[in-house]
């Protein structure tokens, strides 16, 4: 004990030096290391910006432009209202700062994203959002319900992209100037694809406005441009092309003799295709509604898909009107 004393007071200084340099290791060790998190929307970390269709990262990309990393979850063709999340998605999500989607349940796989994301990360429902009137299911199922596609009609997209706008901002104030004059431009392009549609059907009189199609989406394009409107079934969520759903459009048909028929991109034509050999109407398409077209079908883009549904459908009715 004694030579542990003499030890002490010999070495002392040396045994307390050390002593603290071993503390300080440990203290530094214990503290998680933190390499630099930027910010979300900082300039070398742009927003991770996550959209659950093409349509809606179209118009993410419209107001986001380089100042987010937009990932889309369906690709290009898929049909949304019924999508199962794919691995890929599943990564997406994990690194999301905001999620948009629609809304209205054309999502019906938003609780599995929800899960996915977890509780901090933002999910905007765009047609829940907008301050736009609402139109119902026609015929179905899910008759008398929301109707979720309320893109199809540009004023509300002019909705859609003014809460994509405050959003982005209110998340990124750093480049808030940046997306409200995005938004702007954007709005701007809406607002003549809105006059533009509209002169397209204006030779087109009244009783031959009849748009009848495989899914009944068409409620909010129809009443914006003055047309009779119906399909076969009223939502993609449920039974398509049941015999009872064919003997009811058959009926519309008969009464309503519409120049055309018109399948939807993400639809099998077969549908549209036997009820017009049946009742001797035309068939016309593909319309787009719940995705965008690939490259080269000129419906690259919402505008895009927009003219090219107006002049399909106005070259169709016209032809015999
Ligand atoms: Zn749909």
């Amino acid at each position: 004990m004694r030579d542990f004393f003499r030890f002490l007071s010999r070495h002392g200084l040396v045994l307390a030096i050390a002593l603290v340099v071993l503390v300080a290791i440990l203290v530094l060790m214990g503290r998680s290391p933190a390499p630099e998190q930027p910010q979300p929307g900082a300039e070398d970390r742009p927003l991770v910006v996550v959209g659950t269709f093409s349509l809606i990262g179209d118009w993410l990309q419209a107001v986001g432009g380089e100042h987010i990393d937009l990932r889309v979850l369906t690709p290009v063709g898929a049909e949304v209202h019924e999508w199962e999340l794919q691995p890929r998605n599943f990564i997406d999500l994990e690194s999301a700062d905001l999620v948009f989607y629609n809304g209205m349940m054309l999502e019906q796989w938003m609780r599995q994203v929800a899960v996915a994301v977890g509780e901090d990360v933002p999910l905007i429902g765009l047609a829940e959002r907008s301050d736009y009137p609402v139109q119902h299911i026609i015929t179905g199922d899910y008759s008398g319900e929301p109707d979720p596609h309320m893109w199809m009609d540009p004023r509300a997209v002019v909705e859609y992209v003014g809460v994509i706008a405050q959003t982005l901002a209110r998340h990124d104030p750093a480049n808030a100037a940046g997306y409200e004059a995005r938004a702007q431009a954007y709005v701007d392009q809406l607002e003549t694809l809105h006059r533009e549609v509209a002169d397209k059907f204006a030779a087109i009189p009244e009783s031959s406005r009849v748009l009848i199609t495989s899914e009944a989406a068409f409620p909010y394009f129809a009443e914006a441009y003055g047309f009779f409107h119906d399909g076969i079934w009223g939502n993609n969520a449920e039974v398509e092309g049941s015999p009872r759903q064919i003997m009811r459009i058959t009926g519309v048909i008969e009464q309503r003799r519409p120049a055309a028929v018109f399948w939807e991109s993400t639809i099998s034509d077969r549908y549209v295709t036997s009820l017009a050999r049946d009742t001797g109407v035309e068939v016309a398409g593909p319309l787009y509604v719940d995705s965008l077209g690939p490259a080269g079908s000129g419906a690259e883009t919402y505008l895009k898909m927009m003219r090219h549904n107006a002049r399909l459908i106005a070259e169709a009715l016209e032809e015999v009107s």
